[in-house]
């Protein structure tokens, strides 16, 4: 069954939709849909509501500020609005603040993603058969879930979980408990797993925003380690696209590896980046002067990269920009948006600094 998503007039519930990708999927759902788009979120220092407030199609979207901790407060939101479809993206998603307190990511990423479940599961079975026929839950994963990569090899949807951080392990949990729901329930579920996402609007302690923002302010750009650490780069609208394919056309119990083959090094993203505001935006030294190593992070996985055929062939998925497209249009994005930074700072209190380290290392 293909579900229609632009024209069927559905009710959408997203789960984490004042995040990053949230948001970026709730804005392509209002521009490109006629749904009704639910937002369950707990409103966090992660989130932001502004990719949303710009579509003119606003009035469409519904915030519902609930905790997904609190399995009332969840059950009585799927209920009241009732939802067709569900796409669960709220998580605690750092691995350096899971370094630092591993106790939000468990109550977040594994009893949210429980309590979600059993209330999506109640739902379903209330539903009419033709609703509950098109009813879908497409949880949204990572990478990391598999561990770390030697040199050679890509991820793909049949390699073993090894989890190594603690906000990994909770999302292989999360993973894990929807396996159960699907076997057990017959929840209708389609899981997806891609690799590190970029773009406008991402907070600033991922290591793409944070590069940019540390190189405008000519403050030291930390890099962990060596540098050498490999990640698999995906624009976040292709990911979106991803997300509505797998949700329109994903086989139930299906599980979609999702990912830009665009491995780089950390080294190589800073470089890049130091390179483009050296063109855009000259300063009297060169922007890359301000790289610095530290030390590492605990337990940091060397490579990830993701092999994406089975989306690739069975859905026809493609990633649409280029790793240095992407990339350009991300760091534009930003420079046009300082605004938007500094009020995320305010907001949230972060302010750049290191996560993740115990007291003893943090001055190293
Ligand atoms: P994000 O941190 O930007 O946003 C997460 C949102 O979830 C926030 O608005 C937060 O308030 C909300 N949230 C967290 N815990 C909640 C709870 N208990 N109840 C209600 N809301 C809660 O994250 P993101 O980068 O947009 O990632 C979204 C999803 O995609 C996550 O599940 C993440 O694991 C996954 N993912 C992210 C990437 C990436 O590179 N960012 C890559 C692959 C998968």
């Amino acid at each position: 069954m293909t579900i229609d998503i632009e024209n069927g007039n559905l009710r959408i519930l997203i789960t984490g939709g004042a995040g990053f990708i949230g948001g970026c999927l709730i804005r392509r759902l209002l521009d490109e849909s006629n749904a009704k788009v639910f937002n369950l979120d707990k409103i966090s220092y992660a989130s932001d509501l502004s990719i949303i407030q710009e579509s003119p199609n606003n009035l469409r979207h519904f915030l519902i500020k609930v905790n997904l901790n609190d399995f009332e407060k969840t059950s009585l939101a799927i209920k009241e609005s009732d939802p067709d479809l569900i796409f669960h993206l709220a998580a605690e998603s750092h691995v350096d603040r899971s370094i630092e307190n591993a106790e939000p990511f468990l109550q977040s990423n594994i009893i949210g993603t429980f309590n979600l479940l059993e209330s999506a599961r109640i739902h379903w079975e209330s539903l009419s058969p033709s609703r509950k026929a098109r009813f879908r839950f497409l949880h949204v994963s990572t990478d990391e879930v598999f561990g770390s990569l030697g040199p050679k090899g890509k991820f793909s949807e049949n390699t073993p979980y090894d989890p190594r951080s603690p906000y990994s392990a909770t999302k292989a949990g999360s993973d894990h408990l929807c396996n159960a729901w699907l076997h057990t329930f017959n929840l209708p579920i389609i899981r997806t797993n891609c690799s590190n996402n970029y773009g406008p609007y991402q907070f600033p302690e991922k290591l793409i925003p944070i590069i940019i923002f540390k190189a405008l302010n000519q403050s030291t750009i930390p890099i962990y380690g060596d540098g050498t650490n490999i990640r698999d780069w995906l624009f976040v609208e292709d990911h979106i696209d991803a997300l509505i394919l797998a949700m329109k056309k994903g086989e139930i119990g299906a599980n979609y590896c999702i990912g830009g083959s665009n491995e780089k090094t950390n080294l190589e993203i800073a470089e890049f980046i130091c390179n483009f505001l050296d063109q855009k935006y000259p300063f009297n030294s060169p922007y890359s002067k301000l790289i610095k190593f530290v030390k590492d992070r605990p337990g940091h996985d060397k490579r990830y990269a993701i092999d994406s055929s089975l989306i690739m062939i069975e859905l026809g998925w493609k990633a649409k920009n280029s790793f240095e497209e992407g990339l350009k249009k991300t760091i534009e994005w930003y420079l046009k948006n300082i605004s938007w930074y500094e009020s995320t700072q305010m907001r949230s209190g972060y302010k750049g600094e290191r996560i993740g380290l115990s007291k003893n290392a943090k001055n190293n």
